[in-house]
């Protein structure tokens, strides 16, 4: 009878995490071979298994004994935690075998079960901090050069890749994840979330949200992974989250996190995505992809012919793609700053409509050939400006004088400009609600109207609130629908509030609606639903007769 060797990682060390297979293959084994405090993990799985549990060190022997005790007939089950193919036995076991002259066909069977890694558990503990490209690199200098480890971190810290560390540290090694943090900030932001998991999913479980900076003010121990984040991973709610791409658009005071999850999980908020990436190479016609395909497989011929470094390769490849030289010499891997969308909208000023020639001019410059402007109905110029250095953008407008306003679901304030400042006591209101909660980020955008006598000639009333200066104090009308075949104006709600009140009765509106509105709900429908906003109540003005919905195009 011929043995067996059952490789089985079997998880982070609770029972609920190890797979069924895993279960499976350690009871329908005759020896159990594996570290001892790994054994004992298991232990409420055990059959009356014969055992072998050796030290952390024994490793070699311990396969060695394994495999000696398959080919003697038995069914004998190898454990490592995790995964027993990452920085486990199950390469280990291959190396003792192959060393035999064992062969798949004739050997004893040897089946490799797979486990959850500490990556991945680590990770769910974590929030969802891994997500996009990763790797794990071990710290562990015993059977890999130091130079070699230290020359993966920076190629990982380079690449922005979110690093999963093993083996950061143990009693006597202490120096490698210092070295490892070093490496990291020549080319990370000491702000770079960082998340320590200890023992996860085991007794002493622990987990610390720190950062790159801070990491080693923390406890870090042989059982300790830690999990480095990309330039795009946060800290939100005690959670570290890696979004699924790199942020390509963001607007002002906005650079941490600028698209919402409703936002970002549009197809088109990530041009970058793969099913898309056809389309974005528009230059190529499909023969010239061809070719650089049949150019890519001769060169893969080639590179076996003549075992070309993994470097070759990599920059004929990258010059098959682009069809040229790229000439990438040893050190020339610099990392480049991010250039992103920075997208803003900018006005002459809150009661002002007036270009000035220099103003225009400015636009122009900061704008440049690659940029966008797009005049919209709100008397904004939006700006798409590609930089990977908004504050110039912004510095070189507020020189200008524009008055700047972010984009997306914000506060936007329209004022009429009070027949060139000839009504102007109304203004400083206006400017002042201008200061106070313009660009506040609410659940959708939100336009407020603020005309400067009576004729309302602005439009004040078909905005989501509308403010009418008239007779020394102000009329609010609220809950305009401004678009659609049902738009209507909005409800008058109060007339003749005193100078002084305005302000505070329009923030307390908009607060409560920050507050209450549902992500992406309208104003209107939010004051529908409430049926009443800071005590002024919705009247019901839906027609009798019932709108039909119409879509874009219809
Ligand atoms: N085969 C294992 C890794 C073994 S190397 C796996 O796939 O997970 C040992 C290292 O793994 C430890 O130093 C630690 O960095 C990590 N590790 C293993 N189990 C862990 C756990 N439960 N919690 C945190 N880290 C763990």
């Amino acid at each position: 009878m011929k043995g067996k060797l059952l490789i089985i990682g079997f998880g982070p060390g609770s029972f609920e995490h190890i797979t069924e297979r895993a279960r499976e293959a350690i009871q329908e084994s005759d020896m159990i071979i594996g570290y001892k405090t790994y054994v004992e993990l298991i232990e409420g799985l055990l059959t009356g298994q014969e055992i072998i549990s050796t030290g952390m060190t024994e490793e070699v022997s311990r396969a060695q004994e394994a495999v000696k005790q398959a080919e003697r007939g038995k069914k004998v089950a190898v454990i490592s935690s995790g995964d027993a193919g990452v920085y486990g036995m199950a390469g280990l076991v291959y190396e003792v075998l192959i060393e035999k002259g064992w062969r798949k066909e004739t050997g004893v069977e040897v089946e490799v079960i797979p486990g959850i890694s500490a990556i991945n558990s680590c990770a769910s503990l974590l929030g969802a901090p891994v997500m996009h490209d990763a790797c794990t690199i071990s710290l562990s200098d015993h059977l890999t050069p130091w130079s070699l480890i230290e020359k993966r971190i920076e190629a990982a810290a380079q690449a922005d890749f979110v690093i999963a560390f093993y083996n950061p540290k143990s009693g006597r090694r202490t120096r490698q994840i210092a070295e490892a943090q070093r490496i990291l900030l020549q080319y990370r932001s000491p702000d770079t979330p960082v998340g320590l998991v200890k023992s996860a999913y085991r007794d002493r479980q622990s987990v610390v949200m720190t950062n790159l900076k801070e990491m080693l003010e923390h406890e870090i121990g042989m059982l300790t992974t830690v999990v480095i984040g990309n330039s795009s991973t946060f800290f939100y709610d005690d959670l570290m989250i890696t979004p699924r791409g790199y942020q390509r658009k963001y607007t002002l005071n906005q650079t941490e996190q600028p698209l919402k999850p409703h936002q970002r999980l549009r197809k088109e908020a990530e041009p970058w995505a793969l099913e898309q990436l056809e389309e974005a190479v528009p230059a190529k016609s499909e023969a010239a992809a061809a070719e650089a395909k049949a150019k890519a497989s001769r060169m893969e011929t080639a590179a076996t012919a003549t075992k070309a470094s993994s470097r070759e390769v990599a920059e004929q490849a990258l010059q098959a793609i682009l069809g040229e030289s790229v000439g990438v010499s040893e050190n020339s891997f610099i990392q480049q700053p991010m250039q992103s969308i920075f997208e803003l909208a900018v006005s002459p000023g809150v009661a002002n409509k007036k270009f000035t020639p220099k103003q225009m001019m400015t636009l122009a410059e900061v704008v440049g050939e690659d940029g966008n402007m797009e005049y919209t109905r709100d008397h904004q110029i939006k700006l798409q400006v590609p930089t990977a250095n908004p504050d110039e953008v912004i510095e070189k407008l507020r020189a200008a004088q524009f008055l700047l306003s972010p984009i997306g679901d914000v506060l936007t304030l329209k004022a009429c400009d009070f027949c060139d400042g000839e009504k102007k006591d109304a203004i400083p209101h206006a400017e002042e609600l201008q200061e106070r909660l313009g660009g506040i980020e609410l659940p959708k955008e939100l336009k407020i109207g603020f005309n400067g006598c009576g004729m309302a000639c602005y439009g004040a009333v078909q905005e989501d609130i509308g403010i009418v200066y008239r007779k020394g104090a102000f009329d609010l009308f609220l809950g305009a629908k401004t678009v659609g075949r049902s738009a209507h104006s909005g409800q008058i709600v109060a007339e003749g509030i005193a100078p002084d009140q305005i302000v505070s009765v329009v923030e307390e509106i908009v607060q409560e609606y920050k507050e209450k509105g549902y992500p992406n709900e309208r104003f209107y429908k939010f004051f529908k639903r409430a049926k009443r906003v800071r005590g002024f109540e919705y009247q019901d003005i839906t027609p009798k007769l019932k709108i039909e919905e119409a879509a874009c195009g219809d």
